[in-house]
């Protein structure tokens, strides 16, 4: 055994706090496939209200809230627009050709962002009888594989009008949109010009399962059938939608806690002579190259050793990332095992 296990390969590592376990455990609950769990209920209208959005959804993972949106928005053959970096694109196992029948045009920059001209320049021809149909764009904020890059309300706004302007829905993967609420001193209510959004419940908000997805009355309705075919109807799902309640009232406004310290160590990984490149650190993300004989890897089985977990995303690049459950102790060890590292 380590004598410290120090986990920041993901914000989804998170084990519920006492008060979070007490909240489940004193959930009351029913059949939320018979729509009569209220805790689920309650989840659902509280996150939509949240949002300015009149309706919400309760699903097992944002993998599915996403592929359930992508489901009721587009028809089989239909074509998404996303960032070459989407992880509707890149993680979600090809969901998007096998559940919906749906092919993805991408663009975009090395942060995760689309701009307005991606969009003018993808979507495809109304009339022309060989290409695709286009139907929907689908933003990420914080853009993951971009290194948690915060998009901010005015690019979200001219995407929404450059979406439009082409007839197409307008879906946000907000797995981490918290950490850009946060980030930017947004209003939640700020994003309800979306048509769809997804939010992540167990990612920096430390929930142990859940996504939310939110839409209009007749979006969610659509949407109910839709999870259920893809087998997310839960039955007493109350006892993990308290989980969700007690994450949102709770565990928002410190995800500033998590940006101060990625920035820490995005300050340490500036220090270091074979880190090659760092992406901007805005969120709770560090993302980096670095040349060592043994790649990426090398760092992090480096790291391993002393039990500090990271993820080697390729050869080159690794990813830290800061979450709840990450103590000052954790941070000294990432600070000495990285300064200790022989590339
Ligand atoms: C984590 C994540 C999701 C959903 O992942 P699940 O593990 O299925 O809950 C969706 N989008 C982004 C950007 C994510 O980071």
């Amino acid at each position: 055994m380590f004598l410290i296990d120090a986990d920041f390969r993901s914000d989804t590592v998170t084990r519920p706090s006492a008060e979070m376990l007490a909240a489940m455990h004193a959930a009351p609950v029913g059949d939320d496939v018979l729509g009569d769990d209220p805790t689920v209920k309650s989840l659902e209208s509280n996150a939509a209200e949240r949002f300015g959005m009149e309706a919400g959804l309760f699903c097992p993972s944002g993998t599915m809230t996403n592929q359930i949106a992508i489901n009721v928005h587009c028809r089989p053959g239909d074509e998404v627009i996303c960032s070459s970096l989407a992880h509707i694109y890149n993680y979600e196992g090809g969901g998007v050709a096998f559940n919906s029948g749906v092919q993805v045009r991408s663009g975009g920059d090395a942060y995760g962002r689309i701009f307005p001209d991606d969009i003018h320049r993808l979507v495809q021809p109304e009339m022309d009888v060989h290409a695709a149909p286009s139907r929907l764009v689908v933003v990420e904020n914080t853009a993951n594989k971009g290194g948690g890059t915060s998009l901010g309300l005015p690019l979200l706004h001219e995407l929404h009008a450059a979406a439009k302007s082409h007839g197409l829905a307008y879906h946000l993967d907000g797995a981490r949109v918290f950490n850009a609420i946060v980030r930017e001193g947004d209003r939640t209510e700020d994003y309800r010009f979306f048509d769809s959004i997804s939010i992540c419940l167990s990612k920096g908000l430390g929930a142990p399962v859940g996504s939310v997805l939110l839409g209009s009355r007749d979006f969610i309705a659509q949407a109910k059938r839709v999870r259920k075919r893809f087998g997310g109807g839960m039955r007493q799902a109350g006892y993990l939608a308290a989980a969700g309640l007690y994450a949102l009232a709770h565990h928002v406004d410190r995800l500033v806690e998590d940006h101060e310290k990625a920035a820490e160590i995005d300050q340490w990984l500036s220090q270091l002579d074979y880190v090659l490149e760092r992406k901007p650190c805005e969120t709770n993300m560090v993302l980096f190259r670095i040349e060592a004989s043994g790649g990426a890897p090398a760092l992090q089985s480096h790291l391993a050793a002393l039990g500090i977990r990271i993820i080697a995303m390729d050869r080159e690049w690794l990813r830290i990332v800061t979450h709840r459950d990450v103590t000052s102790a954790h941070m000294e060890a990432l600070h000495d095992g990285l300064r200790s590292f022989q590339p």
